[in-house]
């Protein structure tokens, strides 16, 4: 497996939409596990600074694979990890071993380096949320924490609130007087949600907000948008009416305020400059345990494939 992001994605500080637009995702492949790519989107978005998301969709959901990802490096980012279905084993080079399960957060920040792998320890047992697993999310950096040290976060406990007609839990940032316990670097938020009906989301009117279904169509405002897509909601709404029509849905709601510098991504680098991805890539083959200690984990590595700009010269 070559990684997540197999093309060279720059990507543009902010939504620069006026109105709500909806992307649809497109299916990938990260190891044997298949995934619906949310973020990056066409024209190569952040939401705030999310600026990747997967949803792990195995294609045989009678039978799904054990997620298993070997160790890897990031570089740049912090990875959101959000389970639906089943258990994994989170182990990385600071030495730390986590167990997460459905509604508790890892969060793992990469700074300068980190390396880590995946092991699914429980199976998905039957159909989860419109048959996806989990959510893997990326949030790039700002330039005070992208260059810092690495750092591991468990949180278990994540506050929920209450709308009229569902229920939100707080998985980064706040709503109302609900407060998530992460630490992000950049004014953001991610929220679960479940309602049935019709709501009215309060947002911030200066975050701007990408909303995905999981397991039902909905309607926001008036676009409708699938499982697997991505509604994009530009900064300035003080709220969101969405709607389902089939009894009940679930969505993330993800956002914050416009990340405001450009960056690039390949492979599972953040970075500004492809001459940074080159030296961490560089790292990673070369085995740098100064800068990627070795993970606690029987799978195997990872191996980069070489930079596509690169790629010539060679
Ligand atoms: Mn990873």
């Amino acid at each position: 497996m070559s990684g997540p992001l197999e093309e060279v994605t720059e990507v543009t500080p902010g939504l620069g939409i006026s109105a709500i637009e909806v992307r649809e995702g497109r299916s990938a492949q990260v190891g044997k596990m298949g995934v619906l790519r949310v973020l990056p989107t066409k024209r190569r978005r952040t939401v705030g600074p999310w600026c990747f998301v997967d949803l792990i969709h195995p294609g045989d959901i009678l039978e799904p694979p054990r997620l298993e990802i070997g160790p890897h490096p990031h570089i740049g980012l912090a990875t959101a990890t959000w389970l639906f279905r089943g258990s994994a084993l989170h182990s990385d080079s600071l030495g730390t071993e986590q167990l997460i399960r459905p509604g508790e957060l890892n969060l793992m920040t990469a700074g300068r380096g980190i390396a880590h792998a995946e092991l699914g320890v429980e199976a998905p047992s039957g159909i989860g949320v419109g048959g996806i697993m989990g959510a893997q999310m990326w949030l790039a950096l700002p330039e005070t924490t992208r260059h810092g040290p690495s750092r591991f976060d468990h949180h278990g406990d994540l506050p929920l609130a209450e709308l009229r007609s569902g229920e939100v839990r707080v998985i980064a940032g706040d709503f109302g007087e609900a407060r998530s316990p992460a630490r992000v670097d950049h004014p953001t938020v991610g929220l679960d949600v479940s309602f049935r009906g019709e709501v009215n989301v309060p947002l911030k009117s200066t975050f701007e907000h990408g909303v995905v279904p999981l397991d039902h169509p909905v309607k926001v405002e008036d676009a409708i948008v699938e499982p697997g897509s991505l509604a994009l909601v530009p900064a300035g709404y003080e709220q969101l009416r969405i709607e389902e029509r089939v009894g009940a849905a679930r969505l993330l709601l993800l956002g914050g305020e416009p990340f405001g510098v450009e960056i690039k991504m390949w492979w599972n680098f953040v970075a500004r400059t492809f001459e940074e991805i080159t030296g961490a890539w560089r790292a990673w083959q070369q085995h740098d345990e100064d800068r990627f200690a070795p993970v606690p984990s029987k799978l195997a590595r990872i191996e980069a494939p070489t930079p596509p700009w690169l790629r010539e010269a060679l």
